[in-house]
């Protein structure tokens, strides 16, 4: 492991770096990497953009409205970049990608736009180009660069992200990350592993394996086995399962190695086999209702968690309501709802969008009040038990199947390990007292 220190560039002492991500767990893995290497770069963090040398938006695109908030927030950069020309304003990620050119046409404030394959090389674009678009699909990609540039987790530094793989082959009809993240490509287990030890060799305890598509790598039995084997690491996470490459095996696995995290998150989508086609999803609900009640059954205190998107073209009543079935026979520990709204760029677009406004909102209202006490129910399960928590500030924390536990009695350092007696149970989070 390098001293990343050691390669400080003496040109950018005193350089100041403002980077706020918008988007996914993989997006703020992206930007974790790209911190590190600003600062092997010589730059140092500032929370205000007006101090900053360089400014950086991490973006997403998977929705309308995460692009337009981006958008808003460079937008409003205009005084800085009157007040201080020199400061360098780069949009890098997703809407990057997607958008291009038409960024800087927009708002042309900003100085780069690099989609996620040439993100990495932002300090040399910067040394050497005066500004421009870097987002061709055909780029070399680096997006994992070395283990010495580690992927901690700057809001939890007992926990890391590992990033897996990359993109996705899947092209469901509503999405835009297999076009702006690209093909899926696979990070090789040596790597995989190796920087799971570094960051062990750190102090981290907990490490979230990440991926569009998680379980779609060739080995990724073999790497959660691996992972968990490694001395220090205590806790294994993963994120996010394609339920068409979720199987029994998997959750056998997970059963069967206390290490690895009894928390399965599995977007379901719809509960009707007709609109997961129209979706492009490539799973029925019966082989999804196998392997969540095979979960159930195996491990009954594992949380499973779920997306849904209610509204998608053609969905018709009855649709909607094998969505209701599906979520009480489930009973999701948590529900990540949506209404549907057409993505520029994907198959879905040309579909008419034909279920009105109102409609989509009174689905959603329903989905969303039984989501609710579906996770309820299940949080109900815990009360009078005690649960081992990773404090992640001093009264709050996770407990392995990643319910949010908040305690009274002594206050925790942050990653430290502490036992919670349940006493209440909310929709959202779980309440107790500190035993040890
Ligand atoms: S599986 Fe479907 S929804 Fe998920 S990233 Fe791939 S294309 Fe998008």
């Amino acid at each position: 492991m390098s001293d990343t220190g050691k390669s400080r560039n003496k040109d950018n002492k005193g350089k100041r770096l403002y980077l706020h991500t918008f988007g996914c767990q993989m997006n703020k893995a992206d930007s974790l990497r790209l911190s590190e290497i600003f600062q092997a770069e010589g730059y140092s963090f500032t929370k205000k953009l007006e101090e900053a040398d360089v400014i950086i938006y991490n973006t997403c695109s998977v929705r309308h409205h995460a692009e337009n908030k981006a958008m808003s927030y460079v937008g409003r950069l205009k005084s800085i970049k009157d007040e201080k020309p020199e400061v360098v304003i780069c949009v890098v990620g997703c809407m990057a990608q997607r958008l291009k050119g038409e960024i800087i046409r927009r708002l042309p404030l900003v100085d780069y736009v690099i989609g996620p394959s040439s993100m990495f090389d932002l300090p040399d674009l910067i040394k050497k180009e005066k500004s421009g678009v870097f987002a061709d699909s055909s780029d070399k990609r680096k997006e994992f660069p070395d283990v010495e540039f580690s992927s901690i987790n700057i809001d939890s530094p007992f926990s890391g992200y590992v990033p897996i793989m990359k993109g996705c082959n899947n092209f469901c009809a509503y999405c835009i990350v297999p076009y702006v993240r690209g093909r899926e490509e696979y990070r090789t287990r040596k790597d995989i592993i190796n920087e799971c030890k570094v960051l062990a060799g750190r102090g981290i305890k907990e490490v979230m394996l990440l991926g569009q598509t998680v379980n779609s790598h060739p080995h990724f039995k073999d790497i959660l086995k691996e992972t968990a084997a490694i001395s220090g690491i205590e806790r294994v996470r993963f994120v996010t399962s394609y339920p068409g490459d979720m199987d029994k095996e998997t959750v056998d696995i997970v059963a069967g190695i206390t290490e690895l995290c009894d928390n399965f998150h599995i977007p379901v989508q719809s509960g009707s086999d007709r609109i997961l086609k129209e979706m492009g999803r490539k799973y029925s609900t019966s082989h999804f209702n196998d392997i969540a009640l095979y979960i159930r059954k195996k491990l009954p205190l594992a949380s499973i968690s779920t997306d849904f998107i209610v509204g998608f073209p053609g969905e018709k009543e009855e649709d909607f309501k094998k969505t209701l079935e599906l979520v009480k026979k489930i009973e999701f520990d948590q529900s990540f709802t949506f209404k549907y709204s057409p993505r520029e760029g994907t198959r879905s677009e040309k579909l008419e969008d034909d279920v009105p406004r109102e409609i989509k909102k009174e689905r959603l209202a329903e989905l969303n009040k039984l989501c609710g006490k579906m996770s309820l129910k299940r949080n109900m399960l815990f009360e009078g038990e005690a649960l081992e928590v990773f404090a992640e500030d001093k009264n709050t924390g996770r407990s392995s199947n990643y319910k949010i536990v908040h305690w009274y009695g002594p206050a925790a350092k942050m990653g430290e390990k502490v036992k919670i007696k349940i006493n209440k149970a909310l929709a959202h989070s779980l309440k107790g007292k500190r035993i040890t």
